[in-house]
């Protein structure tokens, strides 16, 4: 039988760190089985679901580059299916009208609780035969008798008494299905051979169970996935920090590293610490998944989004970086390729924003110098420093690296300077601040044209001090 996962979110967000690693675990297993990957949008809740939400969970998954095989399906394409179904059940005694009214329920519930039971339907409707012209729910009618038995892939054997499970609602009042009903219908129609989830569901398994045993259907295989931990040991949510997926695209990690960190929360091989998407494929098993929650580390996330940026190909980090570029408004066509840069900068920079953010000026004037870099560096006699170095550059036949540097070497020789007098000046002067890429190669991205006309406007911008 192939494999079969799925992904099924509700639209009525971002798509967040907890939800994509659900998403990893489910694609990773269905790729190391040979097998397919769902992507089924759980949009019933009309009042809260939106097509913003769906576009965002779609973004985020082509990011992550986490493909599907089958779908989108729309779970609200599908209320014909889910009626047929519930009609299914009616007809073969499974499921009753139910016309218990709110007060009543919630008298049980009081009552109950004053007994100190445990709250739940008494199935006071089950035997009473409601026609379906009346106002009422419909409850699925759960085996009184026996267990469930849940064998979970990650969990263990769980086992639920059905004494403990009352008599679920499938349909509202207006006769659409609810959660549990639509689930199981689609992981039946869907063939899902393989239901990942968040633990958080758990409680809703066994009597997806039984529903599905209700129907004949093969039961798929049950895997929760336990939750994510802020560092306070909270539930991971927004107050944490980033938890949207997208967030961390903005701010400037490759989709990459997100999946390598994403599979080591919760899931492990060994010590080793980065995998390559084929190596995750290879590896990853859900027997290796933790039982228990994990902590979301930002440090460790940046430290391996920093590993991801120096040791991936400069082509693949220049295809990100060209989007930031693009966000801040620089157009590539005016200034080197990408991949120099990239490997110019990937030392030093552990996000691609601090990449870009460091990069601009090959493309574009900045519009001051750095107030410090320029006050430390720009003294009196800088202009003729400058002024030399740029005679001799302007004589070069060819902009050349080695040139460039023999040059900065023989002016500070010749002017009796020390190297750094002659290099930090230069590297203000063409890049606007203290801090760049080793002189040469920064001269060699920049060109000659726009480094000879820096040098003037430096040369300019301190006469003019001095004059002052
Ligand atoms: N739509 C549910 C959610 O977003 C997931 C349902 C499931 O995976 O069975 O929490």
């Amino acid at each position: 039988m192939t494999t079969k996962t799925r992904f099924a979110p509700s639209p009525t967000g971002y798509l967040h760190v907890g939800g994509a690693r659900t998403a990893l675990f489910s694609w990773l297993y269905a790729r190391k089985h040979g097998g397919k990957f769902i992507l089924r949008i759980e949009d019933t809740d009309i009042e809260r679901s939106t097509q913003e939400s769906v576009d965002a969970i779609f973004d985020g998954m082509n990011w992550l580059g986490l493909t599907h095989d089958e779908g989108p399906f729309y779970q609200t394409q599908r209320f014909d299916r889910y009626k047929e179904i519930i009609q299914q059940l009616l007809d073969q005694g499974d499921a009753y009208y139910c016309t218990c009214s709110r007060e009543q329920l919630d008298q049980l519930r009081e009552q109950q609780k004053a007994n100190k039971e445990k709250p739940r339907y008494n199935g006071k409707c089950r035997a009473a035969e409601h026609s379906s012209d009346v106002e009422a729910v419909i409850r699925f009618k759960n085996p009184v008798e026996g267990e469930v038995v849940i064998n979970d892939l990650v969990k263990g054997d769980i086992v639920v008494a059905n004494k403990e499970l009352d008599d679920l609602i499938i349909a509202r009042s207006d006769r659409t299905p609810t959660y549990n009903l639509t689930v199981i219908v689609d992981d039946m129609d869907m063939g899902i051979t393989h239901v990942i989830r968040g633990d958080d569901h758990i409680n809703n398994t066994p009597r997806q169970i039984n529903i599905l045993k209700a129907l004949g259907a093969e039961l798929p295989q049950y895997a929760h996935v336990p939750m994510i931990l802020g560092s306070d040991g909270a539930r991971l949510s927004k107050r944490h920090g980033a938890v949207s997926v997208m967030q961390y695209r903005d701010d400037g990690y490759l989709p990459d590293a997100l999946l390598n960190y994403l599979v080591r929360l919760g899931w492990s091989h060994g010590d080793q610490e980065i995998f390559s998407i084929d190596e995750m494929v290879e590896l990853f098993d859900l027997k290796d998944v933790n039982v228990s929650a994990s902590t979301f580390n930002s440090e460790k996330l940046l430290w391996l989004n920093h590993q991801y940026i120096m040791n991936s190909t400069p082509e693949h980090v220049a295809k990100h970086l060209a989007w930031h570029m693009k966000e801040k408004g620089i157009d590539l066509a005016n200034g080197p390729e990408l991949v120099g840069i990239v490997k110019a900068q990937r030392e030093r920079s552990k996000t691609l924003v601090e990449m870009a953010n460091a990069s601009d000026y090959f493309y574009q004037e900045f519009e001051t110098y750095d107030e410090k870099a320029a006050k430390k560096n720009f003294k009196q006699d800088t202009d003729l420093v400058l002024q030399r170095l740029m005679d001799k550059f302007s004589q070069l036949d060819t902009w050349n690296g080695e040139r460039l540097h023999q040059i900065v070497l023989d002016t500070a020789e010749i002017m009796g300077l020390k190297l750094g007098k002659v290099a930090q000046p230069l590297r203000v002067a063409v890049s606007g601040a203290g801090v760049s890429p080793a002189i040469d190669i920064t001269l060699s991205l920049l060109g000659r044209e726009k480094t000879l006309a820096r040098m003037a406007r430096a040369i300019e911008f301190i006469k003019e001090k001095n004059n002052s």
